[in-house]
């Protein structure tokens, strides 16, 4: 892919970047290490301090952050604002717990003393997608930074400008030159940053090819991953739930984002006795909702990030109709410039066609109806994915069924999936493996050393 910043809400490619070459990377890596050999001796104090300073610099400069995301890749400004705040949030989250996380934990044995400690590893590469494209990079480059590892960062090639600031806050937070860097590079160059042995572990968010790739070469490298991969959550509405609000909270946890979230609601698994009423108030809701103009305060819903992600969308749409689905109602691209799309609803999608199994990134919710709660558990687990879910129901034994059973990395009650930097934040199957965010999150590139005192 080029490398470039496309306005989805324009179609206009505004700005275009030279790769870096090979040599280029090699200085990059090399910069890694000569960060990570000073910063792995820095106390938790002193990286605070720092981490504390770029999630200033993030509150401060949020807006200007926040137009250039909504310039590259089309969420709303207001919710790219938001997602700079957040990510101010996790990166004083890891300055506040680091110290916590990584402290030697004692272990009684016959030795005199004996314990775990967490240390770095070194150099990471990540390997981060466009939907979120500060948050997704802030929740790897704030816990690895506080661990004492270095980042290197191979952003998607349609945020480039995202990847060049974050860097930029990074090294005027006063950490290590080259403890964080971005990579201009195009997914194909990432096999040789992989194979390079300075670098010890790679962290993906995106989808299951990209993911498959980098886990296979990192497997033949012996190195250590996390995969961040796609989903296909449910969100399950019973009875008992309060019904406005399932809707409310439901358009919300489909659409967020232009409707391309991986923990998006995408499939509605509704209880036949109150299907009609909740089907109903979804139209309301969709058809309620404002398409235009991401950079406008009242947009709801901005553009798709490209022509290619629009007409894949579509495609899906048009070929569940063929399967048997029906259409409600939008699930179309806009006319005029810009890949605009309106939200759409799907119901009757039959077992054998590809939507029942597909992941849709884009605004188009699924409706599906069942007479139980066991039904509706069966459901939600007949995905290849188990990132989120959501349950909606008073009753404490559905609840509880649900906790248990659902196939997912995270199961939400009464509320839409989201994440928290206190919380451990990954999926099962193939959503993928591993876990970001909370003591998870900084221990997932450290060596978990044992040291035994005789
Ligand atoms: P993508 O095409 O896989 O891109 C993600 C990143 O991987 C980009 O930096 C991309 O670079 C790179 N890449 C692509 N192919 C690669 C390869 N063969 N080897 C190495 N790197 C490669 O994903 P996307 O379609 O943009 O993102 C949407 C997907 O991400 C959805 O499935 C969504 O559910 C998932 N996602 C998951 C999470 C989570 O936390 N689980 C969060 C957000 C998104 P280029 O841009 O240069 O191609």
């Amino acid at each position: 892919m080029p490398i470039q910043s496309e306005n989805p809400a324009t179609g206009k490619v505004v700005k275009t970047f030279d790769a870096h070459t090979d040599a280029e990377v090699d200085v990059a890596i090399a910069k890694s290490v000569v960060a990570y050999q000073e910063l792995r001796t820095w106390s938790f104090e002193k990286r605070a301090k720092h981490m504390r300073k770029a999630a200033k610099i993030m509150r401060d400069e949020a807006e200007a952050l926040g137009k250039i995301m909504t310039f590259e890749m089309g969420k709303t400004l207001k919710s790219a604002i938001a997602e700079v705040k957040k990510s101010a949030l996790g990166a004083d989250y890891y300055a506040d717990t680091a110290a916590e996380h990584m402290a030697d934990e004692i272990v009684e044995t016959k030795a005199s003393k004996s314990y775990r400690a967490y240390q770095p590893i070194g150099p990471v590469l990540a390997v981060m997608p466009w939907n979120y494209p500060v948050w997704q990079v802030v929740r790897f480059a704030a816990p690895a930074l506080m661990a004492g590892n270095t980042g290197l960062l191979k952003h998607a090639s349609n945020v480039p400008q995202c990847a060049h600031y974050i860097e930029d806050i990074f090294k005027r937070a006063g950490f290590p030159d080259g403890a964080f860097q971005s990579l201009l590079i195009s997914g194909s160059k990432v096999e040789r940053v992989l194979r390079d042995a300075r670098v010890r572990a790679a962290t993906l968010t995106g989808s299951e090819p990209a993911g498959a790739s980098v886990a296979s070469i990192c497997g033949q490298e012996i190195k250590p991953t996390v995969l961040e991969l796609g989903g296909s959550d449910a969100f399950i509405v019973m009875p008992s739930a309060d019904i406005e609000k399932a809707v409310k909270v439901g358009t919300t946890a489909r659409t967020q984002n232009n409707g391309q979230s991986c923990i998006a609601a995408k499939r509605f698994i509704i209880h036949a006795d109150i299907y009609e009423d909740f089907r109903a108030k979804l139209i309301a809701h969709f058809e309620a909702l404002t398409i235009g103009d991401p950079m406008k305060d009242d947009t709801d819903i901005g553009p798709l990030v490209n022509q290619v992600a629009r007409e894949e969308i579509a495609g899906q749409v048009r070929s569940a109709v063929k399967d048997g689905a029906t259409l409600i109602m939008g699930g179309e691209p806009l006319n005029g410039p810009g890949y605009f799309f309106t939200p759409g609803i799907l119901e009757n999608i039959s077992k054998d066609s590809n939507a029942y199994y597909e992941e849709i990134f884009g605004p188009v919710a699924a409706l599906y109806k069942v007479d139980t709660i066991e039904e509706a558990i069966t459901l939600a687990n007949d995905s290849p994915f188990g990132l989120g879910s959501a349950i909606w129901t008073q009753d404490e034994d559905e609840q509880a069924l649900a906790i248990r059973d659902l196939e997912a990395g995270a199961t939400f009650v009464n509320a839409m999936t989201s994440s928290d930097p206190k919380l451990p934040f990954g999926g099962i199957k193939r959503s993928g493996y591993g876990r970001e965010l909370a003591a998870e999150g900084i221990r997932a590139f450290c060596n978990v050393k044992t040291v035994s005192i005789a």
